[in-house]
């Protein structure tokens, strides 16, 4: 049998299983020894992400990560090949080999999307240190028939390895549950303005004049939910022209002490926040270019991350558990 080793395994294994998936494909299941996780380096960012329909995921530090496209359009011919088996006849050959089919289709789609959570889970897990999400159940309540279960199972496959990373890795993981919408709360000032329908993807908050992108607003919001020490200027797609005291302009909020990081009570302290940063006075024009360069560098930063990241290496696992394919028979 050929065996197509996907890494060198750390160490002669004391048993191995192996495995026959629905797709016909085998799995060879080792435990081996590991010596001691290595740590991770300490660093400042923390970081709230909303999951959503729109983007797969948004940072409070104003990323946006969508599942790749080639994932995007698998998943969509899937969909299709499901329909392909209920056409052949009961009990033929040509059914069996469809759902056959559509079973191998199955796995392909669910290692591709796997492997894309590992990549985006580590980055995170690795650039911050603490991560805040919002408890699934309380998504899924807000969400009505948009709601699909292909989403609530990979924001749970998501969330768990974010959770499991982060505890391998020292890092602190929080899940939040919320009271109120985060599309209804300003991030920078803490104003509720009510609920706002879906296809409004961007606002001008009424009382500081922050003009705030929904869903980095709702990722902002998760953080501070969350306790954690994050700015509100990654929420602003430009800096609200407000009439600020002039001294104001520029200061930046205090981090919050990491300990009273508990869901809950944070909710306290959305509202008594943060002074937005880069509000600047009416006809203030540096502010203004500043306002215009700072998208596209974020651009480009966010290039750069990408592709530095294809240099990272996956955590190991203790357990090497279903990596080693054996191939079909
Ligand atoms: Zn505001």
């Amino acid at each position: 049998m050929a065996v197509k080793w996907s890494r060198a395994l750390p160490s002669v294994p004391s048993t191995v299983t192996v495995i026959k998936d629905s797709a016909g494909r085998y799995f060879a299941s080792f435990v081996v020894e590991t010596g001691p996780e290595e740590g991770l380096a300490p660093v400042t960012p923390e970081v709230g992400v909303d999951l959503g329909l729109g983007h797969f995921a948004v940072l409070s530090d104003g990323r946006k990560t969508d599942s790749p496209r080639f994932l995007r359009r698998a998943e969509k011919r899937l969909k299709k090949a499901q329909r392909a088996p209920s056409r052949k006849e009961k009990g033929s050959r040509n059914r069996d080999k469809a759902r056959l089919r559509v079973a191998r289709a199955h796995a392909r789609v669910a290692d591709a999307r796997r492997e894309f959570h590992h990549q985006l889970s580590t980055r995170i897990i690795r650039e911050n240190q603490a991560v805040a999400v919002e408890d699934l159940a309380v998504k899924g309540l807000a969400r009505t028939r948009l709601a699909k279960s292909v989403h609530d199972a990979g924001w749970s496959q998501f969330t768990a390895m974010l959770e499991y990373k982060a505890r391998r890795y020292g890092r602190t993981f929080v899940r939040i549950g919320r009271f109120e919408p985060t599309s209804q709360v300003c991030s920078a000032c803490g104003a509720k303005d009510g609920p706002k329908p879906l296809h409004v993807r961007q606002w001008t908050c009424a009382e500081c004049g922050a003009v705030l992108d929904r869903d980095i607003n709702a990722a902002v919001n998760v953080a501070k939910a969350a306790g954690l020490a994050v700015s509100a200027c990654g929420a602003q797609v430009r800096p609200g022209f407000v009439l600020a005291q002039r001294d104001e302009a520029g200061t930046h909020p205090k981090p919050h002490p990491t300990t009273a990081r508990q869901a809950g009570i944070a909710l306290l302290q959305v509202g008594e926040e943060v002074k937005p940063a880069s509000s600047s006075a009416p006809g203030d024009l540096l502010d203004g270019y500043r306002a215009a360069l700072f998208v596209p560098f974020t651009a480009v930063l966010l290039a750069s991350a990408l592709s530095a990241y294809g240099l990272l290496r996956r955590p190991r696992s203790r357990v090497v558990a279903r990596e080693s394919r054996v191939g079909t028979p």
